[in-house]
């Protein structure tokens, strides 16, 4: 806070001193010479200031918006008015609406005259005086974004934090990790990472059921926390799983002792209601001095010691070691099957339809990767990150889109009148960043002779928030093409409604975490419903992903919602199961027609 404040106040120069509170050498702008001008200001309050800050004009609608009456403002310096963190970005912004012709934005809490503050976001301008046309005024028109700053709030807290525990969530403890390991570089510590398990977690759940299983859950979360320093982190990485970031250790022994009093500290029974309860939880512990060390493996090899605690009996601390990495059969096994499934041609591509809101029709289907193994499929959720790490995901993506394209020219010869447009494909970071990505995808489309928007591209909010200047270019020229881009799992990485302005997009997938607790949390369809208006607002579509029930169908229809996919419409599915349900669908019309 203070930090901010000095900053503020470094930035003063800009501003003349503050005179007291009143600076009345600056003549007043009656409405009458504002309507002169010609301009039409759009926004809740109007204002005319100074170069030095004076505000010379302010609309009647102070009252309302702000609390002041606008001769309590006028002859007031503008500064006196804005919150000392917001400062810094009110005057850039002041600064460069006098240097340019265009009109700037600035987004900062106003004083109100009850003390509070209001969220607002402001256009300023450049505008010659009325009444002397070589000076300069700045016209600023403000709108109260009280409302959207809360739902962005509130979003990001749904984004960083477990909704059950209130702890952290795993992009939070990956983060951490990261930096923690960073800052090895200029220490002598040692880092440790627990990952804790609850023992025989599922027969607890589902003899007492869900609530009370929940409910168990959020005890654990406090216990540990209390056998924890408070500088370390904990984090909820789903189910019955957590995970221990501990830095600032001396020796490896100081992560074990630390995992056995949280093992002890749950051993304790809980008291839930009437129900007395004893669960104990295994712990696997990976310890690191090396700043080198990637924030994945160091989980990993905690996953890893996890997993001898539980083989040897649970209730137990285990500590990583390199026996372990040597009989592990994990993320070695599943690169080399990844590998082989590329020479072997045993990838395999099914499509999850996705379906317009308003017809019930099938718009798209979504390529999704599977590996065929010796008995079953399986499921990307096993190899795409390691395919990532390993590089071998551009090859996977790279067999996938040449599938689909086929498939989508196969299906548009077929079902085009049956208002089937075509098919997305999932991409990832490292694809964009190779800039023959825009010419392959071109090529195939021509080749193919596909029209437009038989084609969408889904990228995740980590591969925008990581993509370098060259990979937007490659989305440009895809856009360019007129292949839709849209951002996949929106609300699961740092999301913030403003990446929707940022980034050159068509389309955005709400998570299918947010669309499962439409029925259950009041504020997630609040959020649900910013997220599709301001989607809206800027031209794109929304798909919501992961519907599974018709009420959730009915409150994305009541929301505006587009699109949707999900288990409710049907599975990913080879390409005769899924024209099937196209063919079925495009008989069904209306808005409720499930
Ligand atoms: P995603 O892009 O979010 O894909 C949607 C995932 O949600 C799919 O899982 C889909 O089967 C699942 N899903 C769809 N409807 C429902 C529902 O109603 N309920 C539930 N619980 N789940 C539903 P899948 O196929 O296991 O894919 C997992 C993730 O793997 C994908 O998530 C995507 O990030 C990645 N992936 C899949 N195929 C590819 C690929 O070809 N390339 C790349 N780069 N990533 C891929
Ligand atoms: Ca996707
Ligand atoms: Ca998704």
């Amino acid at each position: 806070m203070s930090d901010t404040t000095d900053r503020a106040t470094s930035h003063a120069e800009h501003w003349p001193a503050m005179a007291g509170d009143i600076l009345g050498h600056e003549d007043p702008i009656t409405p009458l010479e504002l309507l002169a001008l010609q301009e039409h200001p759009e926004g809740d309050v109007t204002a005319l200031y100074s170069p030095a800050g004076v505000f010379t004009y302010v609309s009647a609608a102070s009252r309302a918006t702000l609390g002041w009456e606008p001769e309590e403002l006028i002859g007031r310096l503008a500064e006196q008015y804005v919150h000392p963190e917001d400062l810094p970005a009110v005057l850039t912004c002041h600064d460069t609406a006098l240097r340019s012709s265009t009109a700037v934005t600035a987004t900062f809490r106003f004083r109100c005259k009850d003390g509070g503050y209001l969220w607002t976001e402001s256009l300023v301008r450049r505008i010659p005086h009325p009444r002397d046309g070589g000076r300069i005024l700045l016209l600023a028109s403000m709108r109260d974004i009280a409302n959207r700053k809360l739902v962005e709030d509130a979003l990001q807290r749904q984004a960083l934090t477990d909704p059950l525990t209130g702890i952290a969530n795993r992009t939070v403890f990956m983060d951490r990790l990261g930096q923690a390991l960073r800052r090895l570089e200029r220490s002598t510590t040692v880092i440790g990472v627990i990952y804790l398990d609850l023992d025989r977690f599922k027969v607890i759940n589902d003899s007492l059921g869900h609530e009370l299983g929940d409910r168990l859950l959020m005890k654990v979360a406090e216990r540990t926390l209390a056998a924890l320093r408070p500088t370390d982190t904990l984090a909820r990485l789903g189910g019955d799983e957590f995970v221990v970031l501990s830095e600032g250790l001396t020796e490896i022994d100081d992560a074990r002792r630390l995992a056995e009093r949280v093992c002890e500290s749950i051993e304790e029974p809980f008291v839930l209601g009437q129900e007395s309860i004893v669960c104990t939880a295994s712990a696997g512990v990976a310890t690191t001095a090396d700043a080198t060390h990637s924030p994945r493996g160091l989980l990993q090899e905690a996953d890893l010691a996890l997993y001898r605690a539980k083989g040897r009996g649970r209730n137990r601390a285990e500590v990583f070691d390199e026996d372990l990495r040597t009989t592990a059969v994990g993320r070695l096994g599943v690169e080399r099957m990844i590998r082989s499934a590329i020479e072997e041609d045993l990838l395999r591509v099914q499509y999850q339809p996705i379906i317009d809101l308003t017809t019930g029709r099938v718009v798209d289907a979504e390529a999704l990767v599977r590996i065929q193994g010796p008995d079953e499929l399986i499921p990307p959720d096993i190899f795409i990150d390691i395919a990532e790490e390993s590089g071998l995901l551009v090859s996977v993506d790279g067999v996938v889109l040449d599938r689909a394209v086929h498939q989508v020219a196969t299906w548009s010869r077929e079902l085009a009148a049956k208002g089937f447009h075509g098919v997305a494909i999932n991409v990832t970071g490292r694809h964009l960043s190779d800039s023959h990505f825009g010419d392959v995808v071109a090529g195939s489309l021509v080749d193919n002779h596909l029209p437009k928007g038989a084609l969408t591209i889904e990228v995740t909010e980590r591969v925008l928030m990581e993509a370098s200047n060259s990979a937007l270019d490659c989305l440009r020229t895809i856009r360019d093409l007129g292949v839709p881009v849209g951002l996949d799992d929106f609300g699961t990485g740092y999301s913030s409604l403003s990446y929707l302005r940022q980034f050159p997009l068509d389309f955005v997938k709400i998570d299918r975490s947010f669309v499962q607790q439409l029925g259950a949390a009041r504020q997630t369809v609040a959020i649900v419903r910013a997220i599709i208006d301001l989607a809206h607002a800027l031209d794109m579509w929304v798909v919501a992903e992961g519907v599974e029930t018709v009420q959730q169908q009915e409150t994305l229809i009541d929301l505006g919602c587009d699109r949707a996919q999900g288990y409710l419409f049907g599975h990913a599915d080879y390409p005769d199961a899924v024209s099937a349900i196209i063919n079925e669908r495009s008989v069904s019309s209306g808005r409720r027609y499930a």
